[in-house]
Protein backbone atom coordinates (compact mmCIF):
# COMPACT_ATOMS: atom_id res chain seq x y z
CA UNK A 1 0.00 0.00 0.00
CA UNK A 2 2.89 2.34 1.18
CA UNK A 3 4.96 1.62 -2.69
CA UNK A 4 1.57 2.51 -4.63
CA UNK A 5 1.35 5.58 -2.79
CA UNK A 6 4.70 6.44 -3.35
CA UNK A 7 4.11 5.43 -7.14
CA UNK A 8 1.09 7.29 -7.00
CA UNK A 9 2.90 10.65 -5.72
CA UNK A 10 6.21 10.08 -8.13
CA UNK A 11 7.06 12.10 -10.66
CA UNK A 12 9.81 12.75 -12.82
CA UNK A 13 11.65 16.45 -11.95
CA UNK A 14 14.17 18.10 -14.47
CA UNK A 15 15.94 19.25 -11.25
CA UNK A 16 18.65 17.20 -9.42
CA UNK A 17 20.06 15.24 -12.38
CA UNK A 18 16.69 14.39 -13.46
CA UNK A 19 16.38 11.84 -10.32
CA UNK A 20 12.96 10.61 -9.97
CA UNK A 21 11.29 12.36 -6.97
CA UNK A 22 8.52 13.54 -5.08
CA UNK A 23 6.19 15.99 -5.01
CA UNK A 24 7.56 17.72 -1.67
CA UNK A 25 5.37 20.35 -1.39
CA UNK A 26 2.02 18.88 -2.88
CA UNK A 27 -0.78 21.85 -1.72
CA UNK A 28 1.12 24.14 0.08
CA UNK A 29 0.74 27.53 -0.59
CA UNK A 30 3.94 29.85 -1.20
CA UNK A 31 4.48 33.36 -1.38
CA UNK A 32 8.50 34.27 -2.82
CA UNK A 33 9.48 38.30 -2.46
CA UNK A 34 12.39 38.59 -5.74
CA UNK A 35 10.86 35.79 -7.50
CA UNK A 36 11.16 37.15 -10.92
CA UNK A 37 14.86 36.63 -10.95
CA UNK A 38 17.88 34.80 -9.49
CA UNK A 39 17.23 32.45 -6.60
CA UNK A 40 14.01 34.18 -5.89
CA UNK A 41 13.19 32.51 -9.89
CA UNK A 42 14.65 29.40 -9.68
CA UNK A 43 13.23 28.46 -6.02
CA UNK A 44 9.30 30.00 -7.85
CA UNK A 45 10.05 27.05 -10.08
CA UNK A 46 11.07 24.02 -7.99
CA UNK A 47 8.39 25.14 -5.71
CA UNK A 48 5.89 24.84 -8.89
CA UNK A 49 7.78 21.46 -9.72
CA UNK A 50 7.13 20.40 -6.27
CA UNK A 51 3.36 20.84 -6.44
CA UNK A 52 3.21 24.25 -4.37
CA UNK A 53 0.66 27.09 -5.54
CA UNK A 54 2.92 29.67 -5.96
CA UNK A 55 2.58 33.88 -5.33
CA UNK A 56 5.39 35.45 -7.17
CA UNK A 57 6.08 38.94 -5.12
CA UNK A 58 8.52 41.21 -6.73
CA UNK A 59 8.96 44.88 -8.39
CA UNK A 60 9.76 43.63 -11.92
CA UNK A 61 6.19 42.98 -13.35
CA UNK A 62 6.89 42.05 -16.91
CA UNK A 63 9.87 39.69 -15.68
CA UNK A 64 7.12 38.34 -13.40
CA UNK A 65 4.51 37.96 -15.52
CA UNK A 66 6.32 36.12 -18.24
CA UNK A 67 7.48 33.98 -15.82
CA UNK A 68 3.96 33.43 -14.14
CA UNK A 69 2.80 32.54 -17.76
CA UNK A 70 5.10 30.04 -18.81
CA UNK A 71 4.45 28.39 -15.47
CA UNK A 72 0.61 28.63 -15.89
CA UNK A 73 0.59 26.83 -18.97
CA UNK A 74 2.85 24.06 -17.45
CA UNK A 75 1.24 23.58 -14.75
CA UNK A 76 -2.10 24.37 -14.87
CA UNK A 77 -4.69 27.24 -14.21
CA UNK A 78 -4.18 28.84 -10.49
CA UNK A 79 -1.10 27.34 -10.07
CA UNK A 80 1.36 30.29 -9.96
CA UNK A 81 -0.05 34.37 -9.51
CA UNK A 82 2.10 37.53 -9.99
CA UNK A 83 1.87 39.90 -7.70
CA UNK A 84 3.15 43.96 -7.62
CA UNK A 85 4.98 43.58 -4.32
CA UNK A 86 7.57 46.54 -2.81
CA UNK A 87 8.49 44.46 0.26
CA UNK A 88 9.42 48.26 1.78
CA UNK A 89 5.77 49.41 1.30
CA UNK A 90 3.47 47.53 4.29
CA UNK A 91 0.17 47.84 2.00
CA UNK A 92 1.90 45.60 -0.93
CA UNK A 93 2.78 43.04 1.64
CA UNK A 94 -0.49 42.70 3.22
CA UNK A 95 -1.69 42.66 -0.44
CA UNK A 96 0.69 39.78 -1.40
CA UNK A 97 -0.59 37.69 1.83
CA UNK A 98 -3.92 38.45 1.48
CA UNK A 99 -3.66 37.74 -2.07
CA UNK A 100 -2.23 34.67 -1.56
CA UNK A 101 -5.11 33.24 1.07
CA UNK A 102 -8.36 35.04 -0.24
CA UNK A 103 -6.71 32.75 -3.87
CA UNK A 104 -5.86 29.68 -2.42
CA UNK A 105 -6.98 29.40 1.22
CA UNK A 106 -4.33 29.72 2.80
CA UNK A 107 -0.19 30.83 3.12
CA UNK A 108 2.14 27.56 4.37
CA UNK A 109 5.18 29.38 2.92
CA UNK A 110 6.73 32.91 3.65
CA UNK A 111 10.19 33.17 1.26
CA UNK A 112 11.41 36.79 2.60
CA UNK A 113 13.82 36.25 -0.21
CA UNK A 114 14.32 40.07 -1.84
CA UNK A 115 17.51 42.06 -1.65
CA UNK A 116 19.65 44.71 -2.66
CA UNK A 117 23.32 44.91 -2.45
CA UNK A 118 23.42 48.81 -2.51
CA UNK A 119 26.48 50.04 -3.33
CA UNK A 120 29.78 48.73 -3.83
CA UNK A 121 32.11 48.63 -0.75
CA UNK A 122 33.31 51.76 0.22
CA UNK A 123 35.65 53.05 3.57
CA UNK A 124 33.27 53.87 6.55
CA UNK A 125 34.48 57.17 6.87
CA UNK A 126 33.09 57.62 3.26
CA UNK A 127 29.89 55.66 3.26
CA UNK A 128 26.39 57.06 1.98
CA UNK A 129 24.31 57.39 4.78
CA UNK A 130 20.97 57.11 2.44
CA UNK A 131 22.36 54.17 0.87
CA UNK A 132 22.93 52.36 4.21
CA UNK A 133 19.28 53.34 5.08
CA UNK A 134 18.37 51.90 1.34
CA UNK A 135 19.86 48.66 2.23
CA UNK A 136 18.58 48.40 5.42
CA UNK A 137 14.84 49.14 4.10
CA UNK A 138 14.58 46.29 1.52
CA UNK A 139 16.90 43.50 3.20
CA UNK A 140 15.64 44.04 7.24
CA UNK A 141 12.78 46.20 7.42
CA UNK A 142 11.10 44.84 4.07
CA UNK A 143 11.59 41.09 5.49
CA UNK A 144 10.24 41.85 8.85
CA UNK A 145 7.24 43.38 6.99
CA UNK A 146 7.35 39.61 5.13
CA UNK A 147 7.57 37.66 7.83
CA UNK A 148 4.63 39.80 10.16
CA UNK A 149 2.04 39.55 7.89
CA UNK A 150 3.00 35.94 6.42
CA UNK A 151 2.38 34.85 10.58
CA UNK A 152 -0.58 36.88 11.14
CA UNK A 153 -1.83 34.53 8.15
CA UNK A 154 0.07 31.15 9.58
CA UNK A 155 -0.68 31.48 13.93
CA UNK A 156 -4.18 30.56 13.54
CA UNK A 157 -3.59 27.80 11.25
CA UNK A 158 -0.89 26.83 13.70
CA UNK A 159 1.39 25.78 11.06
CA UNK A 160 3.68 27.48 8.78
CA UNK A 161 7.33 27.92 7.26
CA UNK A 162 9.33 31.49 6.41
CA UNK A 163 12.16 31.91 5.00
CA UNK A 164 15.16 34.25 4.73
CA UNK A 165 17.92 35.15 1.93
CA UNK A 166 20.42 36.35 4.40
CA UNK A 167 23.93 35.66 2.50
CA UNK A 168 27.42 34.55 3.60
CA UNK A 169 27.83 38.02 4.20
CA UNK A 170 25.59 36.75 7.55
CA UNK A 171 28.89 34.53 9.10
CA UNK A 172 31.61 36.59 8.05
CA UNK A 173 32.81 39.89 6.66
CA UNK A 174 33.77 39.20 3.03
CA UNK A 175 34.20 42.25 0.91
CA UNK A 176 30.44 42.89 0.77
CA UNK A 177 29.43 46.67 1.84
CA UNK A 178 29.05 47.40 5.41
CA UNK A 179 25.45 48.32 4.96
CA UNK A 180 25.81 44.82 3.43
CA UNK A 181 26.66 42.86 5.91
CA UNK A 182 25.24 44.28 8.52
CA UNK A 183 21.66 44.05 6.96
CA UNK A 184 22.37 40.34 6.35
CA UNK A 185 23.21 39.54 9.78
CA UNK A 186 20.30 41.53 11.24
CA UNK A 187 17.97 38.77 9.44
CA UNK A 188 19.90 35.98 11.11
CA UNK A 189 18.90 38.09 14.45
CA UNK A 190 15.25 38.68 13.47
CA UNK A 191 14.92 34.84 12.67
CA UNK A 192 15.96 33.49 15.77
CA UNK A 193 13.44 36.63 17.59
CA UNK A 194 11.18 34.89 15.23
CA UNK A 195 11.78 31.17 15.55
CA UNK A 196 11.33 31.89 19.69
CA UNK A 197 7.90 33.29 19.83
CA UNK A 198 6.60 31.62 16.49
CA UNK A 199 7.88 28.30 17.42
CA UNK A 200 4.98 28.18 20.31
CA UNK A 201 2.48 28.26 17.24
CA UNK A 202 4.19 25.59 15.17
CA UNK A 203 6.02 28.26 13.22
CA UNK A 204 9.56 27.37 11.70
CA UNK A 205 12.08 29.79 10.73
CA UNK A 206 15.31 29.45 9.37
CA UNK A 207 17.90 31.61 6.94
CA UNK A 208 19.25 30.55 4.11
CA UNK A 209 22.59 31.87 3.23
CA UNK A 210 24.45 31.62 0.10
CA UNK A 211 28.04 32.22 -1.44
CA UNK A 212 28.33 33.99 -4.24
CA UNK A 213 26.24 32.97 -7.70
CA UNK A 214 26.12 34.85 -11.01
CA UNK A 215 22.74 36.12 -10.74
CA UNK A 216 21.64 39.62 -12.54
CA UNK A 217 22.64 40.93 -8.52
CA UNK A 218 25.95 40.12 -8.60
CA UNK A 219 26.85 40.50 -12.36
CA UNK A 220 25.59 43.86 -11.67
CA UNK A 221 27.59 44.51 -9.14
CA UNK A 222 30.59 43.19 -10.18
CA UNK A 223 30.47 44.94 -13.37
CA UNK A 224 31.56 41.85 -15.42
CA UNK A 225 30.26 39.62 -17.79
CA UNK A 226 28.42 36.59 -16.31
CA UNK A 227 30.99 33.70 -17.14
CA UNK A 228 33.61 35.99 -15.78
CA UNK A 229 31.86 36.20 -12.51
CA UNK A 230 31.22 32.59 -12.80
CA UNK A 231 34.91 32.10 -13.30
CA UNK A 232 35.15 34.87 -10.01
CA UNK A 233 32.93 33.08 -7.58
CA UNK A 234 34.60 29.10 -8.45
CA UNK A 235 38.49 30.70 -8.29
CA UNK A 236 37.60 31.76 -5.33
CA UNK A 237 35.60 28.56 -3.71
CA UNK A 238 36.83 26.35 -0.82
CA UNK A 239 35.05 23.43 -2.88
CA UNK A 240 35.91 22.76 -6.09
CA UNK A 241 34.56 20.80 -8.92
CA UNK A 242 31.68 22.11 -8.60
CA UNK A 243 29.96 25.45 -9.80
CA UNK A 244 26.75 26.70 -7.20
CA UNK A 245 24.21 27.60 -8.67
CA UNK A 246 20.69 29.15 -7.93
CA UNK A 247 18.94 25.78 -7.75
CA UNK A 248 21.07 24.86 -4.65
CA UNK A 249 19.31 27.52 -3.08
CA UNK A 250 15.87 26.38 -4.10
CA UNK A 251 16.76 22.86 -3.04
CA UNK A 252 17.56 24.60 0.05
CA UNK A 253 14.39 25.95 0.50
CA UNK A 254 12.18 23.18 -0.42
CA UNK A 255 14.17 20.83 1.80
CA UNK A 256 13.23 23.68 5.08
CA UNK A 257 9.84 24.45 3.26
CA UNK A 258 8.83 20.36 2.95
CA UNK A 259 7.74 17.90 5.78
CA UNK A 260 10.90 16.48 5.67
CA UNK A 261 12.30 19.71 7.60
CA UNK A 262 9.33 19.69 10.12
CA UNK A 263 11.73 19.95 13.05
CA UNK A 264 14.15 22.34 11.68
CA UNK A 265 14.03 26.11 13.04
CA UNK A 266 16.48 28.68 14.24
CA UNK A 267 19.13 27.76 11.63
CA UNK A 268 21.05 30.20 9.15
CA UNK A 269 21.29 27.05 6.54
CA UNK A 270 24.95 28.52 4.70
CA UNK A 271 24.77 26.97 0.83
CA UNK A 272 28.29 28.05 0.39
CA UNK A 273 30.62 24.94 0.10
CA UNK A 274 32.38 25.46 3.12
CA UNK A 275 33.53 29.08 2.09
CA UNK A 276 32.51 30.74 5.59
CA UNK A 277 35.00 28.31 7.43
CA UNK A 278 37.77 29.44 6.78
CA UNK A 279 39.72 32.17 6.24
CA UNK A 280 42.45 32.73 3.12
CA UNK A 281 44.79 35.50 4.25
CA UNK A 282 47.39 33.95 6.00
CA UNK A 283 47.92 31.05 3.47
CA UNK A 284 47.79 33.77 0.58
CA UNK A 285 50.37 36.16 2.10
CA UNK A 286 52.73 33.13 2.80
CA UNK A 287 51.96 32.19 -0.72
CA UNK A 288 53.03 35.53 -1.61
CA UNK A 289 56.13 35.55 0.01
CA UNK A 290 57.36 32.73 -0.85
CA UNK A 291 57.17 33.71 -4.88
P1 LIG B 1 18.41 39.19 -8.30
O1 LIG B 1 18.66 40.62 -8.54
O2 LIG B 1 18.53 38.23 -9.43
O3 LIG B 1 16.97 39.01 -7.64
C1 LIG B 1 16.50 39.88 -6.66
C2 LIG B 1 15.03 40.15 -6.92
O4 LIG B 1 14.55 40.98 -5.86
C3 LIG B 1 14.81 40.93 -8.24
O5 LIG B 1 13.81 40.29 -9.02
C4 LIG B 1 14.34 42.30 -7.77
O6 LIG B 1 13.41 42.93 -8.64
C5 LIG B 1 13.70 41.95 -6.43
N1 LIG B 1 13.60 43.13 -5.56
C6 LIG B 1 14.57 44.06 -5.30
N2 LIG B 1 14.05 45.02 -4.51
C7 LIG B 1 12.77 44.68 -4.25
C8 LIG B 1 11.71 45.27 -3.50
N3 LIG B 1 11.86 46.44 -2.86
N4 LIG B 1 10.51 44.64 -3.46
C9 LIG B 1 10.32 43.46 -4.12
N5 LIG B 1 11.26 42.87 -4.85
C10 LIG B 1 12.47 43.48 -4.92
O7 LIG B 1 19.42 38.79 -7.13
P2 LIG B 1 19.64 37.45 -6.28
O8 LIG B 1 21.09 37.25 -6.24
O9 LIG B 1 18.75 36.35 -6.72
O10 LIG B 1 19.20 37.98 -4.85
C11 LIG B 1 18.23 37.33 -4.05
C12 LIG B 1 18.68 37.38 -2.60
O11 LIG B 1 19.88 36.62 -2.47
C13 LIG B 1 19.01 38.76 -2.07
O12 LIG B 1 18.48 38.88 -0.78
C14 LIG B 1 20.51 38.78 -2.04
O13 LIG B 1 21.02 39.67 -1.09
C15 LIG B 1 20.81 37.36 -1.70
N6 LIG B 1 22.15 36.85 -1.98
C16 LIG B 1 22.66 36.86 -3.24
C17 LIG B 1 23.92 36.32 -3.48
C18 LIG B 1 24.51 36.26 -4.87
O14 LIG B 1 25.71 36.01 -4.99
N7 LIG B 1 23.73 36.44 -5.91
C19 LIG B 1 24.67 35.77 -2.43
C20 LIG B 1 24.12 35.77 -1.15
C21 LIG B 1 22.85 36.30 -0.95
Amino acid sequence: MLNMNLNMNTILCNNSASFPCTKRLKDKVAIVTGGASGFGESTVRLFAKHGAKVVIADIQDELGESICQELLSKYGNEHVTYVHCDVTNESDVKNVVNTAVSKYGKLDIMFNNAGIPGDPYSAVVSSSIENFKQVFDVNVFGSFLGAKHAAGAMIPMKRGVILFTSSVASEIGCGTSHAYTASKHSLVGLMKNLCVELGGYGIRVNCISPYGVATPMLVKALGAEKAVVEQLVCASAVLKEVAPTVEDVAEAAVYLSSDEGKYISGVNLVVDGGYSTTNQSLPTVVKKSMV
